[in-house]
């Protein structure tokens, strides 16, 4: 079939078949290398969106469909009744790079989000918690609760019990929010589909210790800003802050669906208080591993660090007269313009580039961790020549 049949094929199938919650781009893609993506048409386009913060090795990465393809042929699924090979493995390589002590392994961010909340509950015996405005945390019931956003959350309500929602980068305001039924504090350390809401300086250590003094669990939702985006493992390290617990997902499996808890020593689930069937199998720990080596070895946490700063340069020399502000951390970078912007995504993509908009006018760049220089010149040549048509 040629491209163009295709294409029409799969858009009347599409809207036939599967629900239509997510406002599908008319694009179908093949393949990939590195940090560029190939449609049916052959033509290619430099991925800022990586999947949305999950393909941080890049497409076509070598280590990881090896690690990917030998596991499959020993072992894909076994039940967590039975020890694991590279599930153990996974959870040592994450306990040294989170510095916590045990870990959970789930199947996505929301999962993770859910189980860290049952977790601080089962804890402290105590049943709400303070998240943020703009938060967001996941879709599931229990996530949804401290997802902010009222467009996510509203037709669900009542949900088990919604979050209080607090000020964003304002401490004290989680010190006036608490009360005796309180058990923790969830937020994101770069509030992701907010708006790349940068925490200041101060916020997490603040939070931090408002948390101690009132024995309240605090849970960071690195589930974005995870393995290297923000030019460290995690962005907590750039605040040297420690949760009591981390929640992970996207970037953590290479693609594979996968999540995970990780957890400060003394706090965690005891026989029979949390499980499910398909957390940390062999084969997403695998992939697992091998992401997380392949970060180590190919240095792509520098060059997170370096292309992030590289970017922000390039950006901040761009000529427009509509930006409220540019903000980023390695790369996970938001330009927010001075009005409501969703025409951006369609318009880069005529010119070979995917990006995202979020928060209605904060154009976001996720690219793959191995993205080069020429590649980020050409991102911000593209955004420089969009206008609103
Ligand atoms: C994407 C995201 C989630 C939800 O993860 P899913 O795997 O989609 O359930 C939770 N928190 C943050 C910060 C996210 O970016």
């Amino acid at each position: 079939m040629d491209p163009e049949s295709i294409l029409k094929t799969v858009i009347e199938k599409d809207s036939k078949y599967v629900m239509p919650t997510y406002g599908r781009k008319p694009l179908v893609f093949k393949g990939g290398k590195n940090s560029t993506l190939i449609d049916i048409f052959g033509k290619e386009y430099i991925d800022c969106l990586s999947g949305i913060a999950v393909n941080a090795t890049g497409y076509s990465n070598q280590k990881l469909i090896r690690a990917i393809q030998e596991q499959a042929e020993q072992l894909i699924h076994i039940s967590n009744y039975y020890y694991n090979i590279p599930q153990v493995n996974a959870a040592e390589k994450l306990a040294q790079i989170t510095g916590l002590s045990k870990i959970f392994f789930c199947n996505s961010g929301a999962e993770a989000n859910d189980g860290a909340m049952k977790l601080a509950k089962l804890h402290t015996k105590k049943n709400s918690f303070i998240s943020t405005n703009n938060a967001f945390h996941g879709r599931t019931i229990g996530s949804l609760g401290a997802t902010a956003n009222i467009k996510y959350r509203d037709p669900f309500v009542p949900l088990v019990k919604p979050a209080t929602f607090v000020e964003y980068g304002n401490a004290q305001a989680i010190e006036k929010a608490l009360d005796s039924d309180t058990a923790g504090v969830i937020l994101e350390p770069i509030q992701g589909e907010g708006g790349v809401r940068i925490s200041n300086k101060e916020y997490l250590k603040e939070v931090r210790e408002i948390c101690d003094q009132n024995d309240l669990i605090l849970i960071f939702d690195e589930v974005q800003t995870g393995f290297g985006r923000t030019g460290k493992w995690f962005c907590k390290d750039h605040y040297a802050v420690q949760p009591d617990i981390l929640t992970m997902a996207k970037a953590i499996g290479g693609g594979l669906p996968m999540g995970a808890i990780a957890a400060r020593d003394g706090l965690s689930f005891e026989k029979g208080e949390h499980g499910t069937t398909f957390g940390g199998s062999p084969l997403v720990c695998a992939a697992s591993l091998a992401v997380m080596e392949t970060i180590e070895e190919d240095k792509l946490i520098e060059n997170a660090a370096a292309m992030g700063q590289y970017f922000l340069e390039k950006l901040n020399r761009m000529k427009r007269d509509d930006i409220v502000s540019i903000r980023g951390m390695g790369l996970m970078i938001g330009i927010e313009l001075d009005h409501e912007c969703g025409y951006f995504m369609d318009a880069a993509i005529e010119k070979g580039v995917l990006l995202n908009v979020t928060a209605g006018n904060v154009i976001r760049l996720l690219p793959p961790l191995v993205i080069q220089k020429e590649e980020a010149d050409r991102v911000v040549e593209v955004i420089e020549s969009i206008r609103k048509s």
